[in-house]
């Protein structure tokens, strides 16, 4: 597990948010920027309230990560963090800067920012993330997620994948795995639960990836109600131990301190609500054992 503070043990990551960001721009977000480290401080401190013990940042390369004030959040808060590096769509750039990065070499930038930092704060990513598209993958995505596998070969670090709006997992399935070889486990297939295709679930993780369900938002409240659901039906199929939680706080409006939801709410609100429909323990291994094992590196 490489957090913002350096290596830790996955035993030591706690009560987990597997998916969020306290950092991110995006022309696609204009005006609701989440570019406040007052505003993520106040979050992450309510977040450690209501019990939160690490945060998994998902927020990749050139979308205002804002890497240097994460370890002094991180130290302030007694949150764990962990940087991603990695690639979105390309809508989330301008095309000066996809030009710069498919000269310069888009794995060895991820490499670069995993084993020595990101530009020069020191801190190392954990993870790489990229991006499919919606019920296919385009050229972009492509690009990106055979800069992810070489990436992931050299170092060992986890893929984490943004699904468009929950689909597209079995394209992105047939390329890192059946032909870029990433081993399945070390695969986390994010926002699955916008998509409630049941079915596409199961064979998902019967596939051996982990699903990273996140929300509630209210760009996917339409299917956001669904989510204790899909939880059930995998746990009964024996998936529980390939469940992960994140709230995946993409805009300003969205925090709890601007009156959103926000990190507490994926403690305060949906953790009771999956507990009724699958119990406390298997809840609890969700937020602590999964992220433990699906976010843990051994570094090449
Ligand atoms: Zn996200």
């Amino acid at each position: 597990m490489r957090t913002v503070l350096g290596d830790a043990e996955p035993s030591e990551l706690g009560i987990c948010d597997a998916h969020d960001h306290l950092f991110l721009s995006s022309p696609q977000l204009a005006g609701q920027e989440l570019d406040s480290v007052k505003s993520a401080a106040r979050e992450l401190a309510a977040f450690r309230t209501a019990g939160g013990e690490s945060l998994i940042q998902w927020t990749p390369h050139g979308m205002g990560r804002g890497v240097g004030y994460l370890a002094e959040l991180s130290r302030a808060s007694g949150v764990r963090i962990v940087a991603a590096t990695g690639l979105h769509q390309a809508v989330h750039y301008t095309p000066e800067l996809l030009d710069r990065l498919r000269t310069g070499g888009l794995a060895e930038l991820f490499v670069r920012e995993l084993a020595e930092g990101i530009a020069d704060t020191g801190v190392r990513a954990g993870l790489i993330k990229v991006a499919g598209g919606f019920h296919g993958l385009d050229a972009h995505a492509r690009w990106t997620m055979r800069a992810a596998a070489e990436a992931h070969h050299a170092t060992g670090a986890p893929i984490a994948v943004h699904l468009e709006l929950g689909t597209g997992a079995l394209d992105v399935l047939d390329l890192l795995c059946g032909e870029l070889d990433v081993p399945p486990d070390r695969l986390i297939l994010g926002h699955l639960n916008r998509s409630p295709d049941l079915t596409i679930h199961h064979q998902v993780a019967e596939a051996g990836a982990y699903l990273a369900f996140d929300g509630p938002s209210r760009a996917h409240h339409a299917t956001d109600w669904r989510m204790p659901e899909a939880v059930r039906s995998l746990a009964e199929a024996g998936f529980a131990g390939q469940l992960l939680l994140g709230g995946d706080t993409t805009t300003s409006g969205a925090r709890a301190v601007n009156g959103g939801p926000g990190l507490p709410y994926l403690l305060r609100g949906l953790r009771p609500r999956l507990e009724l429909a699958v119990g406390k323990d298997v809840v609890e291994r969700m937020f602590t054992e999964n992220p433990g094992r699906a976010f843990a590196v051994e570094w090449a």
